[in-house]
């Protein structure tokens, strides 16, 4: 077997106790899991403080000294060592709660020592509680002369002695016992590495561990993101090829008479250059022979719609059913009304499928589209259901596809033969570069990177608490103008409970504040039935009430064009693209529109961060880039649930560069050699070969 294989309990200093509990803690299993378990940050081994400069609890420090004392204190569960430690300004205390035994036999007092931790302030006076403790020696001053790095780690392995110290220790044993060349095999191409000038893997998977400068450390981050990246966009690049090689689709030969006589007689406005290129391309790809799988990317209100619209009906020109999906009832509902209403006088049958259908009505309806009769039907998820049978259905879109699970979009696979359908999803807000290239690396994309014409910005400003009077003053004015408006409270915690009475007590305070007996008010809540919902949203798209007060429920898709101001309650709580979605349902209309962000006083600095940006731009793609760094790609919704993006070392935010070399220098490299049959390629092949094995069953479904 393979050393790095070897199960990390036959690790020297492991055994079978620690064994489990870094397979329980930490997921390691072998000595390689432990090896790719990268240090998280590094201290500087070379800085230390001084004794008389500890002045701030909580801060990190280290400090070399020489221990004057060590003492058990107290009994029982007060029971406590404390040492002394003196350097040449001072005497500080180290305290430990666990370990006693061991510790005070193994501390020797005289002796120098280096000591790491955090500061802790007791009755007046700074100690440090459990602290990293390292007698000076030759040894760790010769290798660990600057870097020491630290490792995530959870209280049960600290306790058994498996903090970073404890790990720095049995990554120096793993060290000591492997062949660096071939337990650790070079996976680049020689070709490669002198190009991009990178450092060897296995020197890069020594020096993340034990850098001894910056400039080593440095280098072996930048060979490992860059690794990790590189064969993660080869293996979505090799997907995208082979389903375009190999997964037939349905041609769409003709652009018909539906489609024209749409075009020309009943296309509301003429179509931004944006939208005319992507239709452009979706129509290309229909006609090709192998399946579509795309991504359409568009700020909101950039008019997803009609190119949505536009490409059902190609496939309907060439005698297929098409299908329109939408997360939410209201949302599909509207597609529903507004897709009828752009196809009067056409002669197509569209249909409208929800939970809410039921009994004859839903019969009927799956008669219908099993015969054929119905062309269109626009629905919530309800459409993945297994009696839910198209005679020929040739094309899937799915709006705002962030909110479907894969398996529910697996379902869609089976709902047509011999080929799957066309699918196309759209996302609800831009999707940062970065993300989409590895998100969705393996679809297509078109970018609608343009707004219909005539948009106005919509005035965004960011209040507290104290400016309430003010705003209701301007809601007041507005109203009087004619004006619509939505305030929008947050979800608590996911409960709805609490969610429900957040947005009654925000209700009853506004409306003792903001007496209108002449206006209405319409309320929206996750609580609410479907059809209860449906008949507020209808109330205040007709204008019936002025004042929409709902929970998240109407942020996506909604479109009211008389509303002109969004209000949006608690906004710190919001994540970015959540705000900007929200933001997105006014300025829709001709008037100009308003946005106000309300929070209280006290803001971290993301939250404040986040909210400057909203006020700063109304640019979808560049609030998504912001998003992007502010969170993280680990965080960024549907990247955890894809199990696409699972990246140890890089980040989709802050390695935007390394990526998109990685991906440029995988496309070439594919578009030369697309089965790494080549000798050069011979490593990479071998290395995904590797992978392939270690991989769960991976396959994306759209
Ligand atoms: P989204 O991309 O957010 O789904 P929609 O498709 O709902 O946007 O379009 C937003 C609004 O813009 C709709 O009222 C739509 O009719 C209108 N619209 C779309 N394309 C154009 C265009 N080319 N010219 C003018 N208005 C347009
Ligand atoms: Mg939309």
């Amino acid at each position: 077997m393979k050393k790095l294989e070897s199960p990390i309990e036959y690790l020297k200093g492991v055994g079978p106790a620690k064994g489990e509990l870094l397979r329980k803690e930490l997921g390691v299993y072998t000595f390689g899991d432990l090896l790719v378990n990268y240090p998280f940050r590094y201290v500087d081994k070379t800085k230390f403080h001084k004794v008389r400069d500890l002045n701030t609890a909580g801060a990190e420090v280290q400090i070399k000294g020489i221990l004057r004392s060590v003492n058990t204190i107290g009994e029982g569960g007060k029971k406590r060592l404390v040492a002394k430690l003196r350097d040449d300004t001072g005497v500080v205390e180290l305290v430990w709660f666990r370990g006693i035994h061991w510790l005070s036999r193994s501390l020797e007092v005289g002796k120098e020592y280096i000591v790491f931790g955090k500061v802790n302030e007791f009755n007046r006076k700074f100690n440090i509680p459990h602290p990293e403790i390292e007698a000076v020696n030759l040894q760790n001053a010769r290798e660990e002369s600057t870097f020491s790095p630290v490792y995530a780690s959870t209280e049960k392995l600290n306790n058994r002695g498996l903090d970073s110290k404890g790990r720095r220790k049995l990554l120096k044993t793993i060290f000591e016992q492997i062949k660096m060349g071939e337990d650790l095999p070079e996976n680049l191409p020689d070709y490669m590495i002198e190009k991009l000038k990178l450092v060897p893997h296995s020197l890069a998977m020594k020096n993340i561990h034990f850098p001894k400068s910056q400039k080593e450390l440095d280098l072996a981050r930048f060979r490992l993101k860059f690794e990790e990246l590189f064969f993660l966009q080869l293996r979505l690049l090799r997907i995208k090829r082979r389903r375009v090689d190999e997964v037939r689709g349905f041609v769409f030969k003709v652009v018909g008479d539906y489609f024209h006589q749409f075009f020309n007689e009943k296309l509301p406005f003429e179509l931004t250059g944006a939208q005319k290129r992507v239709v452009k391309e979706i129509r290309r790809d229909l006609g090709a022979g192998s399946q579509m799988n795309r991504l359409l990317q568009g700020d909101v209100g950039s008019g997803k719609t009609i190119v949505a619209l536009l490409s059902m009906l190609i496939a309907i020109d060439n005698g297929y059913q098409a299908v329109l999906v939408a997360p939410t009832e209201i949302l599909a509902q509207q597609h529903y009304i507004g897709i009828s209403e752009d196809l009067e006088g056409i002669d197509l049958k569209v249909a409208f499928l929800a939970g809410s259908v039921k009994g004859k009505k839903r019969k009927l309806l799956l008669e219908e589209l099993a015969e054929g009769k119905i062309n269109i039907l626009v629905g919530t998820h309800a459409v993945f259901e297994d009696p839910v049978i198209f005679k020929n259905l040739g094309l899937a879109i799915i709006d705002e596809q962030h909110r479907f699970g894969v398996a529910q979009r697996s379902k869609l696979w089976k709902k047509s033969s011999p080929y799957p359908a066309h699918i196309m999803v759209m996302s609800a807000t831009p999707i940062p570069r970065t993300l989409a290239m590895t998100l969705y690396g393996d679809l297509e994309v078109s970018v609608i990177d343009e707004l219909p014409p005539g948009r106005k910005e919509i005035d965004t400003s960011h209040k507290m608490e104290g400016n309430r009077l003010r705003v209701i003053g301007f809601m007041k004015e507005q109203i009087k103008l004619g004006r619509q408006i939505y305030i929008v409270y947050p979800l608590i915690e996911e409960s709805e409970k609490l969610d429900l009475a957040n947005l009654m007590s925000g209700y009853e305070t506004l409306l003792r504040d903001f007496p209108m007996p002449e206006y209405q008010i319409s309320i929206v809540h996750g609580r609410m039935k479907a059809k209860e919902k449906d008949f507020e949203m209808q109330r205040f798209i007709k204008n019936e009430t002025q004042i929409m007060i709902a929970t998240t429920v109407i942020e996506v898709g909604v479109n009211v064009p008389n509303a002109s101001v969004m209000i949006i309650e608690n906004a710190e709580r919001f994540g970015l693209s959540q705000l900007h979605q929200l933001r997105g349902r006014v300025g829709r209309g001709a008037e100009k529109s308003y946005c106000i962000l309300m929070t209280s006083y006290k803001l971290s600095d993301n939250s404040k961060e986040r909210l400057a940006t909203m006020v700063r731009t109304n640019n979808g793609f560049e609030i998504a880039e912001a998003d992007l760094k502010l969170r993280g790609s680990g965080n960024i919704e549907g990247t955890q649930q894809s199990g696409v993006i699972n990246l140890n070392l890089a980040d989709l935010g802050t390695d935007q560069k390394i990526l998109t070399t990685a991906r440029a220098v995988a496309t070439q490299i594919l578009e030369k050699d697309p089965k790494l049959e080549h000798p050069a390629n011979a490593r990479l092949a071998a290395h995904m070969r590797k992978k392939a094995k270690n991989i769960k069953v991976w396959s994306r479904i759209s």
